[in-house]
């Protein structure tokens, strides 16, 4: 057996590792820059720089990157060599300081939504501290932040650490105001849980939609799917469990507390989930686990699928942002508490949440929407584009009865008496759960279940986390300007949840009636990305991001065009795929078998006395299906011409939706039928069942 606590961090520059390696002095001035931000002098950088490079070579590595997180989504490296001229004719391997601090890739190829056009075609790289260096196949990746010349934020990194400045200023405010004094830093905190699908890369490599888009563009029922529930929580495959142990190994290297894996509700549908950490430790060690599982998964015959909807007809993947708010000193102000005083604070986050997701709610979505999260979200396996939450059945009577200025009765039926000071001690309910919903409370953390399974969490992180400032900055300034904080306390409670309980819905919200009843709240139903998407530069979305400093003004205007591009550009890529599946597989497939049964058809008739009844039926049938193909495959290859237009990406991203997508349906819908009917010796490409069943 594997010495985990060994083997845990091993390829980590960990603060185990830096006590050990660093100078004392120079390990104190790094964890002065960690915990506070203090400037690091270039002479500690040089230090720090020099001891990672002798631990990285010590381990095998030859090369160093600044691993960063541009606005693609996944993560970028450019290697370069320790190595350098020791001035004889030989090598040395060297790092500096400088190395170590800021790097200038030649990035100009990243999307950037205009930021660079305008400011300078350089981009900067600048070392997070903050998130500790790491060894992948040989090399030292060093976390950083990527920005332009002017310091404009390229990536996804820098909102999130701005936005958790931000959450950390105002929740220190108000836990100030509760008279706590020795927390120094308020952080959020996340584990994100993350749905994945494994199949046999033979059968991964045969599909060009799989492998240039993620998922399949065609492919009809299998005669069986999901209808079982046999998959969920199953007994895990041997080849599939060999790979969990491999990628629970790797990432246990990584400092990522891989902790729970299980088969999820879809044929060949599993799930993983870390120990929770701070929201952009979080994010980095997700985006390493993404790759990780691709690594590993290739290692061993499989192809990962991290795509939102792999496969239409069984359920897609998300990713499950499990998020709270924590102290320096470790205390998790979404806890319920033992105390009248801490019920009272936790109350007061927990109002402080509710008013935020329904005051943003568009926001909320909006960091969700994605080409392929469109493909899942409402589709009664995965919460609504409606975004609400669950408090569960206890949580919202005692603010019921808060709001009521009534007694609130437990479970016990014990009168209770409910006021600030005097609230009773409630236990944390973990048993309640509701699968259905977007956003929710699952005892001492929110559940935000909206993300899409290739998504970045830095983006809804970072919507979470200054939505959240945002409320408590005016939770802070009506408690500090209240003459008595225990009644001012008690009214603000009250006051929010009565303003904003529209947004909790504890029933089922797969239903119709959700619908309808959501519409009446007055609710917004953001339906697609396109819809959604606007909304993240309303004036009102602009002015939140400005105001906490997360975002300038242009950095939203660009990353809102980078979106609405990426959306265009995947349904485009999707398009080009079918049509080029359509015609060098599905066209000569029905021709093979239309030619079969033509022929057989001839050698009846010429011979006599057969009947010919199914060839004809068949032949029919095909035929029929191939004309209705072909006027199909000229409608989606019009509408792939058509949309070439101007600049305004809305409306192209419309488009796509409206026309390109629909036209995509409907070819779908006339090759699925025909692959049911064509003869498996014509249709090469791999079939759902050999996709969904090929890991055996
Ligand atoms: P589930 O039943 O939803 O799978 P788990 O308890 O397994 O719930 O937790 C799922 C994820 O939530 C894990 O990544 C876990 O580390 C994380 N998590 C647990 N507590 C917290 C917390 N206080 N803050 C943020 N994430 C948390
Ligand atoms: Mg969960």
């Amino acid at each position: 057996m594997k010495n985990v606590p060994n083997l845990f961090g091993s390829k980590v520059f960990n603060d185990t590792v830096m006590r050990e390696k660093l100078p004392r002095d120079v390990y104190k001035a790094l964890k002065k820059t960690m915990s506070h931000g203090a400037h690091l002098e270039l002479d500690i950088a040089n230090v720090v720089a020099s001891a990672m490079k002798d631990w990285a070579v010590e381990q095998g590595a030859t090369h160093f990157t600044h691993w960063f997180h541009p606005m693609t989504g996944f993560t970028a490296e450019k290697h370069e060599s320790f190595i350098e001229p020791d001035g004889n004719g030989g090598a040395i391997m060297a790092f500096s300081g400088k190395a170590l601090v800021r790097g200038e890739p030649d990035a100009s190829s990243f999307p950037s939504g205009g930021l660079r056009a305008t400011f300078e075609a350089r981009g900067y790289t600048v070392w997070d501290v903050t998130s500790y260096a790491f060894i992948k196949d040989d090399t030292l990746c060093i976390p950083t932040a990527f920005c332009s010349y002017s310091g404009e934020a390229l990536d996804k990194k820098t909102p999130l650490l701005r936005s958790m400045e931000a959450l950390d200023k105002q929740a220190l405010r108000v836990l100030r105001l509760f008279g706590n004094t020795t927390a120094t830093r308020v952080m959020s905190k996340v584990g994100a849980e993350q749905e994945y699908f494994l199949i046999d890369k033979e059968a991964f490599l045969k599909r060009p939609d799989l492998v240039f888009t993620g998922r399949t563009l065609f492919g009809a029922r299998p005669p069986k799917s999901q209808e079982l529930d046999d998959h969920y929580y199953g007994c895990i495959k041997p080849k599939v469990s060999a790979f969990m142990k491999e990628l629970d190994e790797e990432l246990w290297k990584l400092g990522v507390f891989a902790k729970t894996k299980h088969n999820e509700v879809s044929p060949a549908q599993h799930e993983f989930a870390p120990i929770y950490a701070t929201a952009h430790v979080a994010t980095d060690q997700n985006q390493l686990t993404m790759e990780m599982m691709k690594f590993v998964a290739d290692r061993h015959g499989l192809a990962c699928l991290l795509h939102e909807k792999p496969f239409a007809g069984v359920n897609g993947s998300g990713k499950h942002n499990n998020w709270s708010l924590s102290t320096d000193t470790d205390v998790n102000l979404l806890e319920p508490g033992r105390t009248p005083h801490e019920n009272a604070q936790f109350l007061l986050f927990l109002v402080a949440v509710i008013k935020a997701v329904d005051d943003y709610q568009e926001l909320l979505r909006a960091s969700a929407a994605s080409a392929g999260n469109d493909h899942r979200l409402g589709a009664n396996e995965a919460p609504p584009a409606i975004v609400s939450m669950f408090l569960g059945d206890e949580l919202t009577e005692i603010l019921e009865s808060l709001e009521k200025g009534v007694d609130y009765h437990g479970k016990e039926k014990q009168a209770m008496e409910i006021g600030v000071t005097v609230l009773p001690h409630f236990p944390r309910d973990t048993t309640d759960r509701n699968r259905t919903s977007p956003f929710a409370f699952t005892g001492n953390k929110f559940e935000f279940r909206m993300p899409g399974s290739t998504f970045s969490i830095a983006g809804p992180n970072t919507v979470l986390n200054t939505i959240i400032a945002d409320v408590l900055e005016k939770f802070a300034d009506t408690l500090e300007a209240s003459s008595n904080f225990t009644s001012g306390l008690a009214s603000l409670i009250k006051d929010t949840f009565k303003a904003h309980k529209r947004i909790v819905f504890n029933g089922n919200n797969y239903s119709d009636e959700w619908v309808v009843e959501a519409q009446k709240r007055g609710l917004s139903n953001l339906k697609t990305t396109v819809d959604a998407l606007p909304e993240s530069v309303s004036e009102k979305n602009l002015n939140l991001f400005t105001r906490h400093n997360v975002f300038t003004e242009s950095e939203i205007l660009s990353r809102y065009e980078i979106y609405l591009e990426a959306y265009c550009k995947t349904v485009h890529i999707e398009a080009l795929t079918m049509v080029d599946m359509v015609k060098g597989e599905i066209i000569p497939a029905c021709v093979g078998y239309q030619n079969d049964l033509a022929q057989l058809l001839k050698c009846k008739k010429e011979c006599g006395g057969y009947s010919t009844a199914l060839e004809d039926q068949l032949l029919l049938k095909a035929s029929d299906l191939s004309s209705r193909l072909f006027e199909k495959l000229t409608a989606l290859e019009g509408s792939i011409i058509e949309h070439k237009g101007d600049g305004d990406f809305l409306s192209h991203a419309a488009f796509f939706r409206d026309k390109t997508l629909s036209a995509m349906n409907e070819l779908r819908l006339i090759v699925d039928e025909l692959e049911a009917l064509v003869a498996k010796k014509h249709w090469r490409l791999p079939k759902y069942a050999d996709m969904l069943y090929s890991v055996i």
